[in-house]
């Protein structure tokens, strides 16, 4: 049985990643402060969900912090010392950074050089970091490619997560670290964040409310189901603890379906799997949005064996359905 630190363990993605690792056999220690970047209540509910999936009640222990203050991410990785950190606690949105960019930086930056440091310092050598495909900026070549160069971030938020690579690749190099950066491709399915496009769009739908497009609709997404993703991360974490990892201790990863969706054709798919039709309004594009991401995931496949599954089509039909059976 390894221990496994789950930083963001409340949120949309840590809540299946810890659900994972319990059901893997492990023990997860989980550390979020609950932000209130969207609806408390729906953090608690995931952290219920998560504990149910705990065969005893020492296997997951949940410890309510702030990432931002080095006592508390000390303390937390004394009190357990984990064989393996996974970092998913930040603030996330692209649109929210560019109004608090600040906020932005104290939460995904400094919370990040804490529990490198903590780790650094109480000799944790496994690390697994959230990053996105938002650092690929407005990047002209697709698909996007790991060994692209990612200089020109076009939000704090993207900014933040390549500082966060950045920092992650100058632990690993100083400490001999085994890192590996995630750069999720917009992640969907059931407890997706109430702020991304899907969700705000079932809700509208569903409601006879306005959908606002930005364009001309013909803006492309990697959608990942989120299955795929957490699958993604056990790979990495049996990567990380593995031999190959002692040779190549610094890696970045593309999780993502390697299939791009246009909004309108999303908005389509949403409307013949709810059965109803959207009210679509158009605005101008908001500064900080790209027009497209797209991964190649070569890499991840050569290295993780990182195969997605779910193509939108499944994908969107297995949301609504939590949708509306959560309702
Ligand atoms: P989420 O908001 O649902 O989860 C993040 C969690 O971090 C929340 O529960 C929040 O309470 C916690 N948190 C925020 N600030 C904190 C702090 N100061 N201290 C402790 N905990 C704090 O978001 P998510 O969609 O699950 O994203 C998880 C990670 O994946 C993030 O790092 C995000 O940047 C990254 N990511 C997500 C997507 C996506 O499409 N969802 C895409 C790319 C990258």
């Amino acid at each position: 049985m390894k221990t496994i630190l789950v930083t963001g363990c409340a949120g949309f993605i840590g809540s299946h990643t810890a659900e994972l690792f319990l059901k893997l056999g492990n023990r997860v220690i989980g550390l979020d402060n609950l932000a209130p970047t969207y609806s408390i209540e729906i953090k608690r509910r995931n952290l219920e969900q998560v504990r149910a999936h705990a065969s005893n009640p020492e296997n997951f222990i949940f410890i309510e912090g702030n990432i931002r203050n080095s006592n508390i991410v000390e303390n937390a990785l004394k009190a357990h010392h984990p064989d393996l950190i996974v970092h998913l606690a930040a603030l996330a949105g692209v649109q929210p950074s560019i109004k608090n960019p600040s906020e932005y930086m104290e939460v995904n930056v400094t919370g990040t050089v804490n529990l490198l440091e903590s780790a650094h310092k109480l000799g944790i050598k496994n690390f697994i970091l959230a990053s996105s495909s938002s650092v690929y900026g407005t990047n002209s070549k697709v698909p996007f490619s790991e060994a692209d160069r990612v200089n020109h971030p076009i939000s704090p938020y993207a900014a933040s997560k390549r500082s966060c690579e950045l920092l992650a690749y100058t632990y690993s190099h100083l400490y001999q670290m085994k890192i590996a950066c995630l750069r999720f491709f917009t992640v969907y399915g059931p407890r997706q964040r109430p702020d991304l496009a899907i969700y705000k769009f079932t809700q509208a739908i569903l409601n006879d409310q306005l959908i606002q497009i930005y364009g001309d609709g013909t803006s492309q997404r990697d959608y990942t189901y989120i299955s795929d993703i957490v699958e993604g991360i056990g790979l990495t974490s049996e990567w990380i603890q593995s031999e190959k990892a002692e040779r190549n201790r610094f890696e970045i990863f593309n999780l993502g379906e390697s299939q791009t969706v246009p909004l309108n054709q999303l908005v389509s798919l949403l409307e013949k799997t709810l059965n109803k039709k959207a009210k679509v309004e158009h605005a101008p594009y908001l500064p900080g949005d790209v027009p497209i991401t797209y991964a190649d995931l070569a890499h991840s496949k050569e290295i993780l064996g990182y195969q997605p599954k779910v193509k939108i089509e499944e994908g969107i039909n297995k949301f609504c359905d939590w949708y509306l059976n959560q309702k």
